[in-house]
């Protein structure tokens, strides 16, 4: 693309939206269209045929050659089956570019290699895409040319989910009932429809892709295993918010025009807070399209990273001692006709219907804290949440200093009278306009934050889906509206229950609040005196799926039966098993193969200094010791990875699931730690030359 990009005028070009549907569609077939995203009816085949058929037309125009049911199995990344357009050849030997309504609305790819956590038998393997008509088509170039790629649900023969999408359409429409329940209650008879708006955060970091493909760990598992701290880590906070460089700007300016044209909405960049850590954000969306659009800005920051001999790491922790990766997932709840029910306006104090939807979500919050902590558990967010940097993995909420003044009177006075007003923020440069402040100031060590007008969900992992917090805050405040309308709808006067409501909510779940500093250790206790859960992996989260308490959560709204539940509870142990067994081999791997043999040269180069300083008669004392020392690591690393590759075998011997994965954290994990330590010694004093891979400084640094 040239210099100069108008934005307006690529933005969307390669996305199958409104304007195109309208412009090809005969005028019924787009109403029919329109109607079943907007209202959910069925399409006939007739009209699915004209829709496939214009698809086609449009996507061959853009020089599409094949097309895609793009879909996300529960392997934590997107999957997809291409199929060229092409038809039988005719019989004169030519062929017609086809694509029915059949092709558009079912898929059927060969599922028995996806997980299914046992949900589905081998002998009914069969797995069908179901096209998703809420979230547009839209056309990916790469090296296999064009692509039409369309989003679809996945799911087994007989309708269990078996992806990310499903739960999640699911869990959309129970919030959307429930929440037409509540606003109904307080007279609001215009609204038809109330979806969930999410905008994702997306944090990264950009290595060279040279020195990257020069580290196994990088290679194999996304993150380093050893690795010794530079002479300079993030410590003076220059990189934050600091001048991008030419490199890294030539590939955002990549990254921006290419998601542009796919209709994402790619808003924000800027550094982060570690060297080499940067982040993204587009404008939120309804949250499957959001959904979407995150998994499209992932492939995005991976595929244009090759092209600038770049690489992408998305892991939650790429470096040891430097920040790590996460994803903040902001979530509000907008009307069909504009109203955004998290938005408090000028008077807090005065809007009944914000604070019962926010006493609601503070109820849902406390009562599934350990489901919504689970929702953000992942191999890699274990070395994040509970660690000083990100959020704790103690779930609580920040509301601000005018909200919980607001609550504050409800609990006390039954009603709020007043709001606190925002102080006018003064410069004392007199060229600089003095304004308002924001009346809630930024906690970033709190996991749960009211900011303005929507919650931003921060424990997410970088790597992970936006699918499951969001199925969890869907579903959670889609049972506590459900549960205060059935009290309301009930009421003989409405303003006086609800009020009383309110107050319960607030009284009931205020130990959730808190606005103080969530790294800091007393908060640890004072969570504990409050009762909250403390999760402190993934492992130790993945049960809250399985609760009583979840079961029936998820049955009433009809996002995930008992079995669908099981199933992911089962694919979640064997994946965690899975990751840290091949972190495990890599580690051996890299031991044994290169650190052990360039340490063994490495002494023999030392033992020769010495003999030669010796035998020119002059002392050897700093070689000797030093020989003594590195001699020392090498055995202390040697016996690290016997203990290792003990823990390794009786791990891969024992049958997955729970226990098999408990052991990896319980004795895998503290070996690869045990095996660490030495080698990350012998790093930090050995010939720089001798070292057998970059350095964090190398890898963090000269960028
Ligand atoms: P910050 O880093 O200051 O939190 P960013 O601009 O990086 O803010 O990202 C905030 C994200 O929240 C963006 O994706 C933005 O579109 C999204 N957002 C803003 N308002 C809402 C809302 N009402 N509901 C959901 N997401 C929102
Ligand atoms: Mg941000």
């Amino acid at each position: 693309m040239s210099e100069m990009t108008n934005v307006a005028e690529i933005f969307g070009q390669d996305v199958f939206n409104d304007t195109v549907m309208q412009q090809r569609l005969p005028k019924k077939v787009y109403k029919e269209l329109k109607r079943m995203i907007e209202e959910g009816i069925e399409l006939d085949l007739d009209t699915a045929d004209v829709i496939a058929h214009e698809m086609k037309e449009w996507a061959i125009e853009k020089g599409a050659t094949h097309y895609t049911h793009w879909f996300q199995p529960l392997t934590g990344v997107t999957a997809e089956k291409h199929d060229s357009f092409i038809s039988a050849p005719m019989e004169n030997g030519k062929v017609l570019m086809s694509f029915s309504g059949k092709e558009l609305i079912k898929g059927e790819p060969d599922a028995s290699s996806f997980p299914s956590g046992g949900l589905r038998a081998t002998f009914e393997a069969r797995g069908y895409t179901a096209w998703d008509c809420t979230s547009p088509a839209f056309i990916r170039h790469d090296a296999a040319g064009a692509t039409l790629c369309i989003p679809t649900a996945f799911c087994s023969y007989t309708g269990e989910a078996l992806d990310q999408k499903t739960p999640l359409l699911r869990s959309m429409q129970a919030i959307n009932e429930q929440s037409l329940r509540l606003i109904r209650l307080f007279g609001n008879t215009t609204s038809r429809k109330v979806t969930p708006s999410v905008g994702v955060e997306q944090e990264y970091f950009l290595v060279d892709k040279k020195k990257f493909l020069q580290r196994k760990d990088l290679i194999y598992t996304g993150h380093t295993l050893f690795g010794a701290m530079p002479p300079k880590g993030q410590e003076l906070d220059d990189h934050y918010f600091g001048t991008i460089r030419q490199r890294i700007a030539a590939y955002m300016k990549d990254v921006n025009e290419e998601l542009w044209t796919v209709g994402v909405t790619s808003k924000t960049q800027h550094n982060e807070v570690a060297p080499a850590q940067h982040e993204l954000a587009p404008i939120y969306a309804p949250c499957n399209v959001a959904l979407d659009h995150n998994h499209i800005i992932m492939q995005t920051l991976k595929r244009v990273a090759r092209r600038h001999d770049l690489k992408c790491i998305l892991h939650e922790k790429p470096f040891a001692g430097v920040n790590g990766s996460g994803k903040h997932n902001n979530w509000s709840l907008t009307t069909d006709d504009g109203i955004n029910l998290l938005d408090p306006g000028k008077k807090p104090h005065e809007n009944t219907r914000f604070q019962l939807v926010l006493a609601c979500i503070l109820k849902a919050v406390d009562e599934h804290a350990a489901l919504l902590r689970e929702s953000a558990a992942n191999p890699g967010n274990d070395h994040r949440l509970g660690a000083n940097e990100a959020p704790p993995a103690i779930i609580s909420v920040f509301l601000g200093e005018q909200l919980e003044d607001v609550l504050d009177q409800v609990i006390r006075k039954g009603e709020a009278t007043h709001s606190l007003k925002g102080s006018v923020l003064e410069t004392g440069v007199d060229t600089i306009p003095d304004f308002i402040k924001d009346t809630a100031d930024r906690n970033r060590t709190s996991p749960f934050a009211f900011t303005g007008n929507k919650f931003e969900f921060r424990m997410v992992g970088s790597s992970d889906s936006v699918s499951a917090p969001n199925v969890i805050l869907n579903t959670i405040v889609a049972e506590a509206f459900s549960e205060a309308c059935d009290e309301l709808e009930k009421a003989e006067n409405f303003d006086e229950a609800v009020h009383q409501l309110i107050k319960k909510y607030v009284k009931e779940h205020q130990r959730i609040i808190f606005s103080g500093n969530g790294y800091a250790d007393a908060w640890v206790e004072e969570a504990e005196r409050r009762g909250l859960p403390n999760i402190r992996s993934m492992v130790e989260a993945i049960e809250a799926l399985t609760t009583e308490k979840t079961i029936t959560l998820f049955e009433k709204f009809h996002v995930f039966t008992e079995a669908e539940l099981r199933s992911r509870a089962e694919i979640k142990y064997e994946s965690y098993s899975k990751a840290i067994n091949i972190e495990a081999r890599t580690m051996y791997d890299m031991t044994s193969k290169q650190i052990i043999p360039a340490i063994i040269n490495y002494t023999k180069t030392l033992a020769d200094a010495v003999n030669a300083v010796t035998a020119a008669g002059v002392g050897a004392s700093v070689q000797k010791d030093h020989l003594i020392e590195v001699s020392s690591l090498l055995k202390d690393t040697a016996d690290a990875l016997k203990v290792l590759v003990e823990v390794m075998e009786k791990a891969s011997a024992m049958d997955s699931g729970k226990d098999q994965a408990f052991y990896y954290k319980d004795a895998v994990v503290p070996a690869m730690n045990a095996l660490r330590t030495p080698v990350d010694k012998l790093e930090m004093i050995v010939d720089k030359e001798v070292w057998p891979m970059p350095s964090y400084g190398d890898l963090m640094f000269e960028v």
